[in-house]
């Protein structure tokens, strides 16, 4: 059978190497981590560093594609793979998702909203970005940002020292505060024939910066229904994509704006898990393998609750109370990290 290669072995990529798995295909994960979540699953683990030459060049020898979980893979390291099998999704979509200054400029030559930003490079071009955006503003590394790290907000003028200190002396950009009245994100497929399907927008709640739920459907109209899905099959057909991607929108009054998009399996499209028959992870394993992309409609309303640090010791109650279970196998529980998701179903 076929081998798919997966770089990044924590919870997304366990659940890839699963569906994977659940397709008939083998699985080689790549993850410095010993203890990485996707490696019990996977036939095959390589535990290395991203700049092991010689086990970048042996992993990628030992596939026939190779997708990933995580947007921050350091170039050198995709160089060497995409030499030997091809990478979907492809290059184009990392270099313009890892960068937020990158990512804004290609959505807004797509005709897409955004925040207003500006580049923030070194400490002296902030008070020029504070005099165009205004407070309050959020401050944001342009690299390797997640779950709500890397960023600062600025509620004042004064306050601007203190939050670019807090960017370690990466350069940043600078984004105006969306006063928004929802946040939505479109979880869509691109096959590689170049069909799209998009799963129903999910409404998300965030907290410190990091997803707590997912509700399905988001309280939309449908007009703006209608333009998410676009927005996502707009992004998804410019990039030439391959695979699952994930778009975060703002909801305002005056229409919709483009967070941000991860050109992977998405933390908010977890609840396809028990309101669809294909799910997320099966999507993007069909769309990188090139196999058919799978029917994305949606058979219940869905609440997805992650399982963040202490909320495990809500599990004993959550296993009786009719929830979908699903745990990553993290050994160590930490604050503010994610050791499993439950779904309930709200309506059949
Ligand atoms: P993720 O884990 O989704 O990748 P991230 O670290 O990349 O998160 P963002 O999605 O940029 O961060 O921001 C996290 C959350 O902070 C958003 O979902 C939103 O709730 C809030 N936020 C971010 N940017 C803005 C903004 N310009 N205006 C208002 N709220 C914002
Ligand atoms: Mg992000
Ligand atoms: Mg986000």
């Amino acid at each position: 059978g076929a081998t798919v290669g997966i770089l990044g072995g924590g919870q997304l990529g366990r659940m890839l190497a699963m569906a994977a798995a659940r397709l008939g295909f083998h699985v080689h994960v790549f993850d410095p981590d010993r203890n990485a979540p996707a490696a019990e699953v996977a036939r095959a683990a390589t535990h290395a560093a991203y700049g092991d030459e010689d086990a970048l060049r042996a992993f990628a020898g030992s596939v026939d594609v190779v997708t990933y979980e995580f947007e921050n893979i350091p170039p050198a390291a995709l160089d060497l793979i995409e030499a030997v099998v091809p990478i979907r999704p492809n290059r184009k979509a990392l270099a313009t998702s890892r960068d937020r200054l990158d990512e804004k400029t290609f959505l807004h030559e797509l005709g897409l909203r955004t925040a207003p930003y500006a580049a923030v490079d070194e400490e002296g071009d902030l008070a020029q970005a504070l005099a165009v955006i205004g407070t309050p503003a959020i401050l944001k590394t342009r690299t390797l940002g997640y779950d709500g790290k890397g960023q600062a907000r600025i509620l004042s003028p004064e306050g601007a020292e203190a939050a670019f200190a807090q960017m370690g002396g990466r350069p940043a950009i600078l984004e105006g505060f969306v006063a928004f009245e929802r946040e939505v994100s479109v979880i869509a497929a691109r096959g590689l024939d170049g069909s799209v399907a998009a799963y129903d927008p999910g409404e998300n709640v965030h907290e410190g910066g990091i997803l707590r739920t997912t509700t399905v459907p988001a309280r939309l109209s449908p007009g703006l229904r209608s333009d998410a899905v676009l927005a996502a099959a707009r992004i998804l057909n410019a990039l030439d994509y391959v695979g699952v991607m994930g778009v975060e929108l703002f909801v305002t009054a005056r229409g919709l704006l483009v967070n941000e998009i991860a050109p992977r399996v998405h933390n908010s499209g977890h609840w396809t898990e028990a309101g669809c028959l294909i799910d997320q992870f099966e999507q993007h394993i069909r769309a990188v393998v090139g196999l058919p992309l799978g029917d994305g409609a949606r058979h219940a309303d869905v609440v997805m609750e992650n399982l963040i640090g202490p909320d495990m010791d809500r599990l004993p109650a959550l296993l009786k109370d009719g929830s979908r279970v699903h745990l990553y196998g993290k050994a160590e529980v930490r604050d503010g990290r994610k050791m499993g998701h439950v779904t309930r179903i709200r309506r059949a």
